[in-house]
């Protein structure tokens, strides 16, 4: 039953309303109003819902349905053989499942291998071509399948298209079926100088060669230089071309695609050279791999590889399904788009105190990986999303790009559904949110406050700072929410006893736990200072100041009492002045820093150590650049750079005539040459312990 209470009734409902004017924009409008990912995902799911039940099913539903209707400007025109759809493959699973099911369809035994022809999908617009006694006489566009636009006139003006068939006997009729194309470039211009007379743009290729086709006046389509690339070929069941040997005649007609392909090219069309004959799935799959990188290399759209079963005999045995071939699928790329469920908001908490709301959603595949949350960065953000309990949202990811929400698809709101906002008290420690005027982030201001304090220690165990192995995110929750660690200074009074009673932590690691902690405590000023947390320094912004205020107690009596001393320091700016004058002068930070004193770290260059307060002597490399290049035996380049740094010595990236060393290691490139066509010192990691040990003395 679908009655009003039935949810899977409801969703269908919505589904078709949405998708159908989807398809209205999309076909008929030429503006889309949504992303294709989008729509494919959507479309699947109310498919998924039809064959779960099929009372949902429709006469309207757009899966029984190709294409749109047809736009209004042109006559309207029967095809002598319908055009269909294509089903859709999005992923390899689904294309050998596609395979599976035409075996069945073939009865052949599982693990046939049926030759295939792979083609690129080209994202243009279907035409349906038809020829009598060799001569073009009607172009129309696919439209609803059945039926098209007739735009021979629009047709007629594609220079790579033959007016007249280059066969010596044509048969009486021919129908071709290919792909109308924009060019990427030709696009572009178009958009271009759509924009300089104030007309709306075209969202891609796609929908600007369709606006094309469907000008009324040739001239404006002879401009845009559309192209065609044929795929299909229709003669008459029962003409077959006189029997000659002569090999300039007209080809015999084919017996599969490959050879309808070869047939097309014959007699004048072109016919997309990047397309494979294929003995199996496996080749199909390496086709669809190599393209999937190289398409970007096209001047002109694709968005998957068609696969057809070679002989034509076999197309006809399998059939057709409603609106699609069983012959033949479209195996879609990675989307980068595709719409879910919102499941929750949750409020984290970092280790500055500023709250980021996080998106939890259905999982989706998105460009080759599995996607299941996403950053929504603060609470304008939110607002602007205006996300509700329950929405269902457009999610993208881009290869490496981390995942975002991009939108949500009010029309599929759950009635009554609440809009969802960031809390206003902290999740961690239920105390007061405080967004302060101009700031983007909202924040926790309890410097208790668990999460902050989670934060901090992930920091300054992190790889930059001191890069503490064996203590994990989970471990540290572990310590704080035992009570067994209320500061940073906290990690150097464990014990392993203590260590090895937690949970999941043996005597083995709570050892190995217990050395790296040890270890830290020798850790460069430089990666201390980073460690520290304060907002706007950074790897670099420490590296920097720790060379200039070789201890805690210098850097504080500057950021206090003399803050154009910092400012005064090439790189560092009034917003980093003032960020660690507002950190000094937190009685709280005062006190952590003699605790870490008291723990055994340095908090100062080595030079320095034993005056806290003083300036440094200069460090032996003082004033000298280094540029580091290819591997070292032992050091890291992290370990060579900090060594050098505490000696006083500066880095640089690049060799140029100021350069005083260059530390080549094993596989150095372009740099050494550089260092040694400008006779620079050029030393190994043996020389540069030399020099540093010179430097101890
Ligand atoms: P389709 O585009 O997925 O596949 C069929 C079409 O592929 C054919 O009609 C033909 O034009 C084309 N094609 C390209 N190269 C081919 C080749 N070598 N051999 C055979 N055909 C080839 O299906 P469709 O029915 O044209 O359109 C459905 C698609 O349109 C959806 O998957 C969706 O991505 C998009 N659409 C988007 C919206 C939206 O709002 N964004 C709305 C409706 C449809």
């Amino acid at each position: 039953m679908t009655g009003p209470t039935n949810p899977s009734g409801a969703r269908a409902r919505e589904l078709r309303a949405l998708l159908n004017r989807a398809a209205y924009a999309y076909y008929v409008l030429d503006t889309p109003e949504m992303e294709d990912p989008v729509y494919d995902r959507l479309y699947r799911e109310l498919e998924q819902l039809e064959r779960l039940d099929p009372s949902l099913i429709t006469p309207d539903s757009p899966t029984h349905r190709v294409g749109g209707a047809t736009a209004t400007g042109f006559v309207s025109v029967q095809h002598r053989i319908p055009l269909f759809s294509l089903d859709n493959a999005f992923n390899l699973s689904e294309l050998e499942d596609w395979y599976g099911r035409l075996l069945r369809v073939l009865e052949q035994p599982p693990g046939t291998a049926l030759p295939m022809v792979a083609e690129l999908k080209i994202d243009g617009n279907a035409l349906a071509l038809s020829y009598e006694a060799g001569v073009l006489v009607r172009a129309a566009t696919r439209g609803d399948g059945e039926r098209g636009e007739e735009i021979s006139a629009n047709v007629r003006t594609i220079a790579s298209l033959p007016l007249r068939l280059n066969l010596q006997n044509p048969p009486p009729w021919v129908e071709v079926r290919g792909e109308a194309l924009i060019p990427a470039t030709t696009f572009s211009q178009i958009n271009d100088e759509r924009q300089a007379r104030g007309e709306s743009l075209f969202a891609n290729p796609r929908n600007a060669c369709a606006g094309t086709l469907r000008q009324l006046d040739p001239k404006v389509v002879a401009r845009r230089r559309l192209d065609f690339y044929a795929y299909t070929l229709h003669l008459p069941p029962d003409w077959s071309s006189p029997d000659t040997t002569n090999p300039n005649d007209d080809p015999p007609p084919p017996n599969n695609q490959w050879q309808a392909l070869a047939w097309l090219r014959h007699a004048g069309f072109r016919v997309n050279p990047h397309c494979a004959l294929c003995a199996d799935l496996t080749a199909i799959e390496q086709f669809a791999t190599l393209w999937e990188d190289k398409r970007n290399q096209l001047d002109y759209a694709t968005d998957g590889v068609v696969v057809k079963l070679n002989d034509l005999n076999q197309q006809e045995e399998a059939g057709f399904t409603q609106k699609a071939p069983r012959w033949a699928v479209a195996m879609k790329y990675a989307a980068e788009e595709a719409p879910s469920r919102l499941l929750r908001i949750e409020a984290q908490v970092g280790r500055t105190g500023a709250v980021t709301p996080v998106a939890f959603f259905n999982p989706v595949a998105l460009a080759g990986s599995t996607v299941a949350r996403a950053t929504l960065h603060n609470a304008d953000r939110l607002a602007e999303l205006d996300l509700h309990a329950g929405d269902t949202i457009v999610v993208r990811k881009a290869g490496e790009i981390i995942p975002e929400v991009v939108r949500v698809l009010p029309e599929l709101r759950p009635a009554g559904a609440v809009p969802v906002t960031l809390p206003s008290a902290c999740p961690e420690c239920g105390a007061l949110l405080v967004r302060e005027v101009g700031e983007a982030a909202t924040r926790c201001v309890n410097s208790s406050c668990p999460a902050i304090l989670r934060g901090s220690l992930r920091h300054w165990v992190s790889k930059g700072a001191m890069d503490v192995d064996g203590l994990g995110s989970k471990l540290i929750g572990q310590l704080v929410d035992r009570g067994l660690v209320a500061s940073i200074a906290d990690l150097y009074r464990l014990d392993a006893a203590l260590l090895a009673s937690l949970e999941r932590l043996g005597e083995k690691s709570a050892t190995n736990l217990m050395q790296a902690l040890a270890e830290s405590r020798n850790q460069p000023w430089a990666r201390q200072l980073y460690g520290l947390g304060i907002r706007h320094v950074g790897e670099v912004n420490a590296r920097t100041l720790a060379r200039a205020f070789p201890s805690a107690a210098s850097l504080a009596h500057g950021a206090r009492l003399e803050p154009e001393r910092i400012t005064a320091v090439h790189g560092i700016g009034a917003e980093i002045a003032q960020s660690l004058q507002q950190w000094f002068a937190t009685e709280a930070n005062g006190r952590l820093l003699a605790d870490l004193v008291k723990m055994g770290l340095s908090l100062a260059t080595d030079e320095s150590s034993d005056h806290p307060g003083a300036d440094p002597a200069p460090g032996r490399f003082a004033g000298q650049c280094f540029v580091l290049t290819g591997t070292l035996p032992t050091l890291s380049r992290r370990e060579a750079q900090d060594r050098i740094e505490a000696a006083g010595g500066r880095i640089s990236a690049a060799v140029s005539r100021r350069t005083d060393y260059v530390v080549a290691g094993a596989e150095a490139g372009s740099k050494l040459a550089k260092a040694e066509g400008l006779g620079l010192k050029v030393i190994d990691e043996a020389g540069l312990l030399n020099l540093l040990q010179g430097s101890a003395e």
